[in-house]
């Protein structure tokens, strides 16, 4: 944490923050409370609460908490009842829900271990990161544990994580966008996550005045916590309101797997179209058709280089395309009436989507008996 005013917003960085709200008597922070010595000094607090328009992230601007503050930070809520149950059946639900069982996680900002130790009981095996020493002191007892504020030099195993949870932490952060890139260092390109963070929503609607505080750098709604991860690359599954609707908590996986899919599909684009150019040898001086004068049955003939002389024609059930000709490749479409089925050899199913229903009908209705191929993911014969 730093003190100087902050002017950004800490998402999306822009620089007119809007006044939400001031609160001149506002406690030094709600964490600690105070020995009789230590009344002295202690003052109450002027705090100003901001909006930012674009990202609609509400946050605190200026007078912000000194740093190191966290170095012996001593909320823990894990005393209720009420919290370990809930903590329980979150952890459950989480490892239910992306079937984390017999997998690894990392807690960002542990506590006292409790969720941690939730985790590891239900199967998600879970290392907690935890900057203060007290709290670090609590969670090492429950579970495997660090003690040091998390960033991308924690000593945890690179790209290897199924999942990372964070429980009532990025509402306290300076720059969530990199805890959440640093978090991508260690999860695997499809890992999951979990983040709780109080609800603003509810805050705003039932008078929570008493829920603004200094402890926390900002105050987030559904909305501005889907924004915060899709702009970090994180593919939100579900974002819901959970324990009487005090927190909010958002499931969401690692979308760096999107990317190294992307890769390798444009990667096997040559390969692809050698195996089509093989399965069209292999039919040399064999009459060959293709069904589907649709999108993907055109582009398929264009981008296969697919000639006049080397099949049949193309069909179609569409009327409307019967004697026309496919753009690029120039082939001739025939309706079904126009065709004599088992005078074809091999009939190429390029109407993907109608895939099943056109086999149904080339085997029951036209009584085909030869052979059929489909085009994905390898052009193969069935
Ligand atoms: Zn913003």
């Amino acid at each position: 944490m730093n003190s100087k005013t902050i002017q950004k917003c800490i998402i999306c960085g822009n620089k007119k923050l809007r006044v939400l709200f001031k609160i001149k008597n506002a406690p030094f922070s709600v964490s600690k409370l105070l020995d009789r010595d230590q009344l002295a000094k202690d003052k109450k607090q002027p705090l100003t609460l901001k909006i930012c328009d674009t990202c609609k992230l509400s946050q605190l601007a200026g007078n912000l908490l000194p740093s190191g503050f966290y170095n012996d930070y001593q909320m823990s809520f894990s005393y209720s009842r009420m919290i370990q149950t809930y903590q329980q059946r979150l952890a459950e639900d989480f490892i239910r829900y992306f079937k984390l069982n017999g997998k690894s996680a990392f807690e960002i900002g542990c506590g006292d271990g409790m969720f941690a130790s939730f985790l590891n009981r239900k199967g998600l095996k879970t290392v907690g990161i935890e900057p203060s020493v007290p709290l670090y002191n609590l969670a090492r007892k429950k579970v495997k544990a660090l003690n040091q504020y998390f960033n991308k030099r924690a000593p945890l195993k690179k790209k290897h994580y199924d999942a990372f949870v964070s429980r009532q932490v990025f509402e306290h952060v300076d720059d969530p966008n990199k805890i959440l890139q640093d978090a991508k260092e260690f999860l695997k390109p499809a890992g999951v996550g979990l983040i709780e963070v109080p609800s603003f929503s509810t805050i705003a609607s039932f008078n929570r005045y008493y829920d603004i505080c200094r402890d926390h750098r900002s105050y987030y709604t559904p909305v501005t916590l889907q924004y915060l991860l899709a702009t970090n690359n994180f593919q939100v599954i579900k974002i819901f309101h959970t324990a009487h609707n005090e927190y909010i908590t958002a499931y969401f996986k690692n979308n760096e797997y999107h990317q190294q899919e992307l890769k390798s599909f444009f990667a096997r684009y040559a390969g692809y179209r050698q195996s089509i150019k093989k399965l069209l040898t292999k039919y040399k001086g064999k009459k060959i058709a293709v069904w589907g004068a649709g999108g993907k049955g055109v582009t398929f003939l264009s981008i296969c280089d697919i000639r006049p002389e080397d099949i049949l024609f193309v069909i179609d059930s569409d009327t409307h395309k019967g004697n026309k000709y496919t753009t690029g490749s120039h082939i001739l479409v025939k309706t079904p009436a126009a065709v004599e089925f088992n005078s074809i050899d091999l009939i190429i199913i390029a109407a993907v989507m109608f895939q099943e229903e056109i086999i149904k009908d080339l085997i029951g209705r036209y009584k085909y008996k030869n052979k059929i191929a489909v085009l994905s993911p390898y052009p193969h014969i069935l």
